[in-house]
């Protein structure tokens, strides 16, 4: 690369561009996570040369190489962070300082279409464009590992970049900031302070695993004993290095855990529920898992991919590990950190590794009494959790043959006739009356319309429960578990609801007969469309309702039918 200059401005790709804009434009009220944001980036630049040098043999492994640094210039009002990170090649920094990230960006489409509201910016990180809330300009200098050139990638802002050659020795990066000047508004000045830089650091990069190191300016005598001060300044690592899950749980705030959550880009909700897990017996390892608050947009599709991060040993090996988790709990977000496993250890190896299976199966039951205790505990919580998860842990139900059910039997909720709340199977039977026999549902499209149902009158008169399915998937769940704690569900519209006593069913076997013409007569007229007219017991304000003969509902009878064979 020599000669060829590109010094034209660029333009940012579109999407970029408008981003851009509104955050440069935002008030937004959390500028400081611009810094979280750019120690991320350094840190992970470091991760994927440190995984690099730890996987060659032929390489010796120095660890004080490794490191960030932060450093200020408030005469020149500008912000450095430095990395010894692997560094970006010219076509790394057009590649992937041109465009957002597209987890990022997709989920900020998502959440724009929802409002339209700047400061939404601030519930989430836009990594590296983060930076130009606080700066005029960001020059970003790099030296990718293996290169012996380095370029200089330089911006204001949505106008656009300019790319060059540029000299540094060592392989890294250098961001640096050119920090706004305060406004009647706003307040820069605050980027340039170290008390300000470290409290940022320590509040959301505490954890990282390299030392983020600063020049700081300490006080001290001039001589031993002596009343006169002199200035020094000093090299500090101000990150304790500990990470989050490496801690003691009594150490932790949630406010820790929702910024942990917030800066692993885990979503960008505040989490629900965190489960801090440190396990010592059989097997080993390390856990923080959270249950978000929202659904992914993507949730429902088969573009969700789920999974854990896995950490062996403190080293990041996979971003998702879908192995760690069952379908059903695909919801969870989170990291694992195992001693047990090995560094070079491929994707198709883990799923045969037996420390692997143990660890998914001790955190499926954590997350299992996480989730009871959620229901029992944080009712309101526990609803809000379901509403956004419910369908998923019903399909849990269904799939696999039921063999889940065990697990899941207890934490879904369906509403009831009773006040239209959600309940849970074991409320609805602990409170049966003694002569109930079956768990009964009803099927519908929405609670208005099952309500509707001359079907559901003779149960509810009875002072019977109802179940309302107004998903798809219930009844094909319930017909999973066919029982539960000995009593077996009965559809509403099933022939037979279980209501009547022998001599009643005699009675009624007499009436019939004494109608028989008529019944005949109706049936020949409804030839093809009813199998039988009969007399029922059920109906009290209604003339007339379809009943099904078999175990379908009529509704699980048309999906059924609906289903290419
Ligand atoms: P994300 O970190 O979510 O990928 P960012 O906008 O924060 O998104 O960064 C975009 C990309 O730019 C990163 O994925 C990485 O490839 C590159 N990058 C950013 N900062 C650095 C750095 N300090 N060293 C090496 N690469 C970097
Ligand atoms: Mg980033």
């Amino acid at each position: 690369w020599k000669g060829e200059q590109s010094m034209a401005k660029k333009q940012f790709q579109a999407e970029s561009k408008r981003l851009l804009e509104m955050m440069i434009n935002s008030i937004y009220t959390q500028r400081e996570i611009f810094l979280r944001e750019l120690i991320s980036n350094a840190s992970d630049a470091i991760d994927k040369l440190y995984y690099k040098v730890l996987a060659d043999e032929q390489q010796e492994f120095h660890k004080e190489n490794y490191f960030i640094k932060i450093t200020v210039d408030k005469d020149n009002r500008t912000l450095t962070i430095s990395d010894t990170g692997i560094g970006m090649t010219k076509e790394d920094l057009e590649n992937h300082l041109g465009v957002i990230a597209k987890s990022g960006s997709l989920a900020f489409k998502q959440e724009n279409e929802m409002k339209e509201d700047h400061t939404i910016i601030g519930q989430f990180g836009v990594g590296f464009y983060s930076s130009f809330m606080v700066a005029d300009s960001v020059t970003v200098i790099s030296k990718a590992y293996g290169s012996d050139e380095a370029f200089k990638w330089e911006s204001e802002g949505a106008d656009g970049y300019t790319i060059e050659p540029a000299a540094k020795d060592t392989v890294g990066t250098d961001i640096i900031l050119k920090i706004k000047d305060n406004t009647e508004e706003d307040q820069y000045d605050e980027y340039l302070e170290q008390y300000r830089l470290k409290a940022i650091i320590k509040k959301y990069s505490d954890f990282i695993r390299y030392p983020i190191k600063m020049d700081v300016t300490v006080e001290r005598p001039k001589e031993e004993g002596s009343e006169e001060l002199e200035s020094h300044i000093e090299e500090e690592t101000v990150n304790s290095m500990i990470p989050i899950w490496r801690k003691n749980k009594s150490e932790l705030t949630d406010e820790d855990y929702t910024n942990f959550y917030n800066e692993k880009r885990y979503g960008f909700d505040k989490p629900l529920k965190h489960i801090h897990i440190s396990a010592d017996g059989a097997v080993v390892y390390r856990a923080i898992l959270f249950i978000p608050e929202n659904t992914p947009f993507d949730y429902y599709t088969k573009e969700y991919e789920k999974g854990l991060e896995l950490y062996s040993n403190g080293v990041l090996i996979m971003n998702k590990c879908g192995d760690l988790l069952p379908d059903y709990f695909s919801f969870v977000k989170g990291m694992v950190d195992s001693e047990d496993l090995s560094l070079n250890i491929s994707r198709e190896m883990l799923q045969h590794d037996r420390q692997l299976s143990l660890i998914a199966k001790n955190i499926k039951n954590k997350i299992k009494s996480a989730l009871q205790g959620m229901l029992k505990d944080e009712r309101e919580n526990y609803e809000k959790f379901y509403q956004a998860f419910g369908r998923q842990l019903k399909f849990g139900v269904y799939n696999d043959y039921g063999m889940n059910k065990e697990d899941l039997q207890d934490l879904i909720l369906f509403t009831s006739s009773k006040e239209k709340k959600l309940v849970s199977l074991d409320e609805y039977v602990s409170r049966m009356p003694e002569d109930q026999k079956y768990i009964y549902y009803a099927v519908g499209d929405s609670v208005d319309r099952i309500e509707k149902l001359p079907q559901t009158e003779m149960v509810l008169d009875k002072g019977y429960e109802i179940l309302y399915f107004t998903d798809d998937v219930d009844e094909f769940a319930i017909k999973m578990l066919m029982q539960y704690k000995d009593k077996e569900f009965k559809s509403v519209s099933s022939g037979d609801l279980g209501l009547d006593n022998e001599e009643d069913k005699e009675q009624s076997e007499k009436e019939a007969e004494n109608y028989k013409a008529m019944f005949d007569y109706m049936q020949e007229r409804l030839q093809g469309k009813v199998k039988a007219v009969k007399a029922s017991k059920r109906l009290k304000s209604h003339p007339v309702c379809l009943s099904t003969e078999g175990e379908l509902s009529i509704e699980m009878e048309k999906i059924l039918k609906a289903m290419p064979n």
